[in-house]
């Protein structure tokens, strides 16, 4: 059996006009998300979720014609704001993956990088189809967990969403798109059906459900190079670029992390 053609899945952070500096460099404006949904509109792609790409990748259902998957990433509150209103215009498909301890509300562990969703505003993305999926508890970096922390990261995402949306999330994203086989085995065993990852290449079936790859669009994301991501396109070029950002991001999540539990344990 030939391997379905490749899908581009499109990673997206916070949408914001005045994002922070710790998510300035992966956040969108407003206007170039609703550029970019207008291109993809006008290039004939059909946004699905994350969960119907797997399935049909499982079962060898077809998808729609040249398929693409929209994602955001950790929960920002400019998703619901500003994303929303346009994916809903053009009626796409949509995957939100939330840290459950980011989000604004009673499971709030205080290392959010800026200004996050609410549960209102979560269930409201859910009932306007944006299919959730879990992030996480806190967002570290899985591989570098003890079992027991990876665990509890996993299932705790999984219990907090089940909880406050009245259905379990199916897909994962692994924090900082860092997994390893053993990372990948205890997000199946939770029972999370499919899992992205980061990689700047097109995802293809033969990744696997728990691996499956995405682009990630910056805020310099012009349109030109928009296009070309969506086609796979000069990955190449910008993957050394974006491995340091994913690492900056990284650094500077850790150096708030400190700070935030010497505030905590301050008060
Ligand atoms: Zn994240």
């Amino acid at each position: 059996m030939t391997d379905p053609a490749p899908v581009p899945i499109l990673m997206y952070h916070a949408v914001a006009t005045d994002p922070n500096d710790a998510t300035r460099a992966l956040s969108v404006t407003p206007e170039a998300f609703a550029e970019q949904m207008a291109l993809v509109a006008d290039r004939g792609l059909t946004p699905v979720g994350t969960a119907e790409l797997a399935a049909a990748w499982r079962s060898g259902r077809p998808l729609p014609a040249r398929p693409v998957l929209i994602t955001f990433d950790d929960g920002y509150e400019g998703v619901h704001r500003h994303a929303l209103p346009v994916l809903a215009k053009h009626g796409f498909a949509a995957t939100l993956f939330v840290s459950t301890g980011w989000l604004r509300g009673p499971y709030d562990t205080g290392g959010a990088l800026d200004t996050m969703l609410d549960w209102d505003q979560v269930r409201e993305l859910a009932g306007a189809g944006v299919e959730i999926g879990g992030h996480s508890h806190t967002h570290p970096q899985l591989d570098q967990l003890d079992d027991d922390r990876l665990r509890s990261e996993l299932i705790l995402c999984k219990e907090i969403v089940s909880d406050q949306l009245g259905s379990v999330p199916a897909s994962f994203a692994y924090p900082y798109g860092y997994s390893s086989r053993r990372v990948r085995q205890a997000v199946r065993e939770t029972g999370y059906a499919q899992a992205l990852a980061v990689g700047n290449a097109l995802a293809r079936r033969r990744q696997g459900p728990y691996a499956l790859r995405r682009l990630t669009v910056r805020r310099s994301t012009g349109p030109e190079e928009f296009e070309r991501l969506l086609q796979g396109r000069a990955i190449g070029r910008v993957f050394a670029r974006d491995r340091a950002l994913t690492k900056g991001y990284a650094v500077l999540r850790r150096a708030r992390q400190v700070r935030g539990r010497v505030v905590a344990a301050r008060s």
